[in-house]
């Protein structure tokens, strides 16, 4: 089983360590910055030696070169990006299981926010590093990709067990939730977890990471195959891609 130990940085980012106990694989999941990682470490007496990427945007790599050269760490990033992370050795791509240490990650193309996104799922951990594609109850900005692409990808990541843990890479919870409402407002799913949330972000705590069952019942972005959904947006149901594209558009306006 995976140790996972979240490092919140800049405004909204989360960091996290995974350390592997067996071997002693210790991983850094989209190291924005690299002094927070560095003295997380220190204090826990672990050696880095893996750097594991989700996508290339600087606020997910920005770390990626420091801590390479400082604890020659061997840096995992997505196949269809390559060229744009810093210090890339390994490339992963759709449905290839990765080995960390003891442990195995399957990897998903989840493109949409990039074109090259990819998302690490630890089945043994029940651990799910998405980056951007998908937040508590929100999923990422489509920069480079399409609904039909960002629709798919969400639906390989949906179909993971429910007690699946969602690291995503911002605590950008509470707007999501502000937003979710208007397009879901009678989901007694997404009521809930808004009170949730509401209390702890009162007392501090972040709120990622989510579960993914609760994610599939409360994310509007997870439920553009649902009718109300479509009744509540005033479109015909039986076109998620549709419902999912005027979800994220009025996100986007929110
Ligand atoms: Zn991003
Ligand atoms: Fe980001």
């Amino acid at each position: 089983m995976l140790e996972i130990v979240q490092i919140p940085v800049l405004n909204d980012n989360y960091v996290y360590l995974a350390h592997e106990p067996l071997s002693g694989a210790v991983g850094v999941v989209d190291p924005s910055v690299a002094e927070p990682v560095e003295a997380e470490l220190q204090r826990r007496n672990w050696r880095l030696t893996h750097v594991i990427n989700t996508h290339h945007h600087a606020d997910h790599t920005g770390g990626n070169l420091r801590l390479k050269a400082r604890y020659a760490a061997t840096v995992v990033g997505p196949r269809a990006d390559r060229a744009r992370i810093p210090g890339i050795d390994i490339d992963v791509g759709d449905g290839e299981e990765w080995l960390f240490g003891r442990e195995s990650a399957r990897v998903y193309d989840v493109p949409g926010h990039t074109r090259g996104h990819i998302a690490y799922w630890f089945s043994e951990s029940r651990a799910l590093f998405c980056g951007d594609t998908m937040f508590s109850l929100g999923c990422g900005r489509l920069f480079e990709g399409t609904p039909a692409q960002m629709w798919a990808s969400l639906g390989k990541l949906r179909a993971l067990p429910d007690d699946t843990r969602v690291y995503c890479a911002h605590e950008y919870t509470e707007n999501n939730g502000r937003f979710a409402r208007t397009v879901d407002p009678d989901n007694p799913d997404l009521a809930r977890r808004i009170a949730e949330v509401k209390r702890l972000r009162a007392q501090g705590l972040p709120t990622v990471p989510s579960l993914l069952g609760e994610e599939r019942r409360a994310n509007p972005f997870l439920r553009a195959d649902r009718p109300e959904l479509a009744r509540s947006l005033g479109l015909p149901a039986g076109d998620p891609v549709a419902v999912f594209a005027e979800v994220r558009r009025r996100k986007d306006a929110f």
